[in-house]
C-alpha cells in the first residue's frame, strides 16, 4: 500500500508540475485571476478552516458566487498541499446529470487539466474518471447506488452535496443516510452547499452545524411585471388568448372556475379578483382583462424578444418556459420570424434536462458582436447553470412540477406557478455581470400570491423506489426511517408505497425485501419497469422488454407536431397492430435499428415521425440495462440468449402486464367507442397519441398502462390490451425464489383451466427458469 501511495504521490507531483507551467502561462494567469475574483474563492481560508474543525459545514451564497466550481477545488487544493494529499477522495453530488457533466468539465478547464485527471464525473450511462481522479462530480443517485455496495463510503474523505436547497428526493434521502453514517466515519467530512434561501434548516438538522455565508455581488435589476410591460410598450392583449388549455373561456375578474384546486392556483385567482390596477392607463386596464393565467402568451414573448434585440445594450436573453413541449413550440414560432429566425442576427438555443453535452457547450459560448444569444430554458437554468453574458430575463412564472395526490395515489405533472424564491432567483440571473432587466409575464399581484418556497419533492412524489432503497440499505423500518428525514412525508403516502410494493411482490408481509425486491432495488429504474425486466429475462423475451423499458425511460419517441398531428398519428398507426403502445414502440425501434445499420436511421425517423435522439437514447439505455442485468446476475450469458419467446406477442404482453399491474383499467365497448374505468378514478380517457385511442376494436377486456396523468380528467398515456387469463396469471405478485412451490402449483391449476397455448409455454418456461434460479 505504501508503495502505491508513493507512486500515486509522484504522479500527482508530475501533474502539479504541468499545472504549474500552465498556471504561469498567460491563459493560466487569466483563469486564476478570474477564480480569485469570485466571492467563494475569497472565503477560501474560512472554508478550509471550518471544514478541518467541523464534520458538517454548510456553505450558502447567491447563485454565481462560485460555490460549485470553487469549493470542491479549494478542498482539493488544500488536500494536495497537505501531507496526505494523494489519498483524498472528494465526491460532489449534483441534482442533475447535465450539471455534473458541465461542471466537471469547467473545473478541469479552470485547473488546466484534461477531464479524467484530478477531476472526473460519473452519471448514468456516462462517466470520465481516471486512476488519479480525486474529485468526482456525480448525481445524487450515483452516490446512493454506491452506498448500496459500499455502506461506509470507505476511502471517501469528503462528500459535498450541491444545491441541497432544491430538496430533491435523492438529496433528502442522502442527507438522512449521511447523517446516520457520520458517527461511524469520524474523519469523513460533509459539506452542504445551498442558495441563500434556507440554509438554516440544514444547520439545525445537523445539530447546529456552522454556516459560512458567502457575500454576493449582485447588480440592480429593473423589474417589470405584466402591467408595467403593457404600460411601457404598445403591446395589447386581445381576447384571442381567452380560451384556456381545456378549451374553456377564462373571464378575468369575473368568474372563478372551480376546477382548479391547488392552493396556489386559488390564491392567484383570489389575488386577480381583488387586484387594483386603477393607477394604470385605461388601455392597460382593458388589456389586463384579457390576460389568461392558464396559458403562456407566445405572441407577447415574441414581441418582447424583438424589442430587446433592437436595444443597443448587448447581452444574452434567457426565457424561462415550463418544459420541452412549450420550448420547442416557441422555438418553431421564433424560427419563422424575420429577425429572430435569422441566424446572422440571433443565436437561438434551448436548455433543458435532456440536452446533449454538445448542445450544452453552445450555451456558454460567447457570441460575436451583433449577434444576440437567446436561450429558451426550463427551470434548470434557475440555479444550476450560469450563463455569463446574461442581461435580460423573461419569466413565464411557471414550471412543470411533479406532484402527488396521495388520496388518489396519482402522480401529476402539470405546469404550475413557481414560488417567490424561484421568481426572485430567475430575476437574479440577469443581474450578475452588470445591471439587468427582468420581464415577468404576470401581474405583481400574482407574484404576491405565490408560495414562499416550493414543497420538497419527498412530499410530492410516490415513494416506492425510496422505500425499496431504504430496505435494501438495511436502514430499518420504512416508516421509522422516513420519520427521521428532514421533512417527513404523510403517512398515507408511505402506506400507499408499502402496499404497492407488497402487491407486486417486492416486500413480504413483514415488510422484508423478497428476492424480487432485492433485484428491483438494484435496478436503476422504477420498480414496475424493473419487474418487467426481471420477468422478461425469466420468460425469455428480453429483447422487446429491453426496448420497452428503455423507451419508458426516455422522452416519447413518437413525435407529434401540432400542425401535423394527423400525419403523425397515421405514422404511428403503421406500428400499432396488437393494440399496444408498447409493442408499437418495439416495432418502431426494430425498424429503426435495421435502417440505422444501413445508415438511414435519420431518414427512417423523419418518415415515421420518430425522434432520432430518443431512438439513440433507447439504444444506449438498452445497453446499460443489459449490463446491469448481468452485473446483478439475473442473466449470465449474452442478452441475446434470452429471446426464445421474443416473437410471441402474448408472452411479451404477459410480461408487460406483470410489470404494469396494478396499473389496469377495464374496457367496455359502448356504441362504437370505449368506456374505460379504473378502480381509483372511475372514468378515464386515453391520451390522443395512444394507438388504442384511434381504434375502438380493442379485443381484450383490459388495458394495462404505465402512466396516468391527471389534467382535468385522468388520461392514460400509453397502454397495452391484455386478456383475462394474462391478467389473472400475471397481474399480482408472482414471487420469485422463496415460497415458490405453492404459487407454481396454483399457476398450474389455472393453466389447466384456461388451456391457452401461449400461457402453457410460459408456464413451462417459468418453471424451468425458476428452478434454475433457485439452485
Ligand atoms: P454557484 O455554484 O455559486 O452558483 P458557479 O461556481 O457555478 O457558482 O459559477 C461561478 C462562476 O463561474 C459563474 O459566475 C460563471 O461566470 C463561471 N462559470 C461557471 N461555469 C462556467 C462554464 N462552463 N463556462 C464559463 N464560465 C463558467
Ligand atoms: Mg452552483
Amino acid at each position: 500500500k505504501a508503495v502505491s501511495d508513493n507512486a500515486l504521490w509522484r504522479r500527482s507531483m508530475k501533474l502539479s508540475m504541468e499545472q504549474q507551467a500552465w498556471q504561469k502561462s498567460s491563459e493560466g494567469q487569466k483563469m486564476l485571476e478570474f477564480r480569485r475574483s469570485l466571492p467563494a474563492y475569497k472565503e477560501k481560508d474560512a472554508i478550509v478552516n471550518s471544514i478541518s474543525k467541523n464534520q458538517v459545514v454548510i456553505i450558502s451564497g447567491e447563485t454565481g458566487c462560485g460555490k460549485t466550481t470553487q469549493v470542491p477545488q479549494i478542498i482539493l487544493e488544500s488536500e494536495i498541499n497537505s501531507i496526505r494529499g494523494a489519498t483524498c477522495s472528494i465526491i460532489c453530488t449534483q441534482p442533475r446529470r447535465i450539471s455534473a457533466m458541465s461542471i466537471s468539465e469547467r473545473v478541469a478547464t479552470e485547473r488546466g487539466e484534461k477531464l479524467g485527471e484530478n477531476v472526473g464525473y460519473k452519471v448514468r450511462l456516462e462517466g470520465v474518471k481516471g486512476r488519479n481522479t480525486r474529485l468526482l462530480f456525480c448525481t445524487s443517485g450515483i452516490l446512493l447506488r454506491r452506498l448500496l455496495v459500499d455502506r461506509d463510503l470507505k476511502d471517501v474523505t469528503h462528500v459535498i452535496m450541491d444545491e441541497v436547497h432544491e430538496r430533491g428526493i435523492d438529496e433528502d434521502f442522502l442527507l438522512t443516510v449521511m447523517k446516520e453514517l457520520l458517527p461511524f466515519r469520524p474523519e469523513l467530512r460533509l459539506v452542504l452547499m445551498s442558495a441563500t434561501i434556507n440554509a438554516e434548516i440544514f444547520s439545525s438538522y445537523f445539530n447546529g452545524a456552522p454556516v459560512i455565508q458567502i457575500p454576493g455581488v449582485t447588480h440592480p435589476v429593473d423589474t417589470y411585471f405584466l402591467e408595467n410591460i403593457l404600460e411601457s410598450t404598445r403591446y395589447r392583449l386581445t381576447a384571442d388568448n381567452q380560451i384556456d388549455d381545456y378549451g374553456q373561456v377564462w373571464k378575468f375578474n369575473k368568474q372563478i372556475p372551480n376546477k382548479r384546486k391547488s392552493q396556489i392556483a386559488s390564491a392567484v385567482e383570489e389575488a386577480l379578483v381583488s387586484a387594483d390596477f386603477s393607477e394604470y392607463s385605461q388601455q392597460t386596464q382593458d388589456s389586463l382583462l384579457c390576460w389568461n393565467p392558464d396559458s403562456i402568451n407566445f405572441n407577447l414573448i415574441e414581441y418582447l424578444l424583438c424589442n430587446l434585440c433592437e436595444k443597443d445594450k448587448p447581452g444574452a436573453i434567457l426565457v424561462f418556459m415550463t418544459g420541452w413541449d412549450d420550448i420547442s413550440a416557441l422555438k418553431e414560432k421564433l424560427q419563422a420570424h424575420s429577425v429572430l429566425g435569422d441566424p446572422n442576427k440571433v443565436l437561438l438555443l434551448t436548455c433543458h434536462g435532456s440536452m446533449s453535452s454538445a448542445e450544452q457547450r453552445l450555451i456558454f459560448e460567447k457570441v460575436d458582436g451583433g449577434v444576440r444569444k437567446i436561450v429558451l430554458a426550463t427551470n434548470i437554468a434557475e440555479t444550476s447553470i450560469t450563463i455569463d453574458d446574461l442581461v435580460f430575463v423573461i419569466d413565464c412564472g411557471k414550471a412543470k412540477e411533479a406532484s402527488y395526490d396521495a388520496l388518489n395515489n396519482t402522480p401529476c405533472l402539470l405546469p404550475s406557478w413557481i414560488s417567490k424564491v424561484s421568481a426572485k432567483q430567475r430575476r437574479g440571473r440577469s443581474g450578475r455581470a452588470q445591471p439587468g432587466e427582468c420581464y415577468h409575464l404576470y401581474p405583481r399581484c400574482v407574484f404576491d400570491a405565490f408560495a414562499d418556497y416550493q414543497l420538497p419533492k419527498i412530499l410530492r412524489t410516490p415513494l416506492q423506489s425510496l422505500c425499496l432503497q431504504i430496505k435494501s440499505l438495511n436502514l430499518g423500518s420504512i416508516s421509522g426511517f422516513l420519520s427521521r428525514v428532514l421533512q417527513s412525508p404523510e403517512s398515507l403516502a408511505v402506506q400507499n408505497a408499502i402496499d404497492y410494493l407488497k402487491l407486486i411482490g417486492a416486500l413480504d408481509e413483514n415488510e422484508n425485501l423478497t428476492v424480487l425486491g432485492g433485484y428491483l432495488a438494484m435496478l436503476p429504474m422504477e420498480p414496475k419497469h424493473g419487474k418487467m425486466l426481471v420477468m422478461g429475462a425469466i420468460l425469455n423475451c428480453l429483447d422487446p422488454i429491453l426496448t420497452i423499458v428503455a423507451g419508458l425511460s426516455v422522452r416519447d419517441p413518437f413525435v407529434s407536431p401540432l400542425e401535423m398531428k394527423e400525419l403523425a398519428d397515421a405514422a404511428k398507426a403503421q406500428f400499432s397492430h396488437g393494440f399496444s403502445d408498447h409493442l408499437a414502440l418495439v416495432r418502431a425501434y426494430n425498424g429503426w435499428k435495421v435502417a440505422e445499420r444501413k445508415l438511414a436511421g435519420y431518414k427512417y425517423c423523419w418518415k415515421n415521425f420518430l425522434s432520432p435522439q430518443s431512438m439513440k437514447a433507447i439504444d444506449s439505455f438498452r445497453r446499460e440495462f443489459q449490463s446491469v442485468l448481468k452485473n446483478i446476475r439475473l442473466i449470465d450469458k449474452n442478452a441475446s440468449s434470452y429471446n426464445t419467446y421474443s416473437h410471441d406477442e402474448n408472452v411479451v404482453r404477459a410480461v408487460i402486464c406483470s410489470g404494469l399491474y396494478p396499473g389496469i383499467c377495464s374496457v367496455v365497448h359502448k356504441d362504437n367507442s370505449l368506456s374505460l374505468k379504473t378502480m381509483e378514478d372511475g372514468q378515464v380517457f386515453l391520451h390522443s397519441k395512444s394507438v388504442n385511442a384511434h381504434d375502438s376494436r380493442v379485443p381484450y377486456p383490459w388495458l394495462v398502462f404505465n402512466k396516468k396523468v391527471k389534467v382535468n380528467s385522468v388520461h392514460l398515456q400509453d397502454s397495452t390490451a391484455v386478456s383475462d387469463s394474462i391478467l389473472f396469471l400475471f397481474g399480482g405478485s408472482i414471487s420469485i425464489g422463496d415460497a415458490q412451490e405453492g404459487h407454481m402449483k396454483m399457476l398450474g391449476g389455472y393453466l389447466e383451466f384456461f388451456m391457452e397455448p401461449a400461457v402453457a409455454i410460459m408456464y413451462q418456461t417459468i418453471k424451468r427458469e425458476l428452478d434454475e434460479l433457485i439452485q
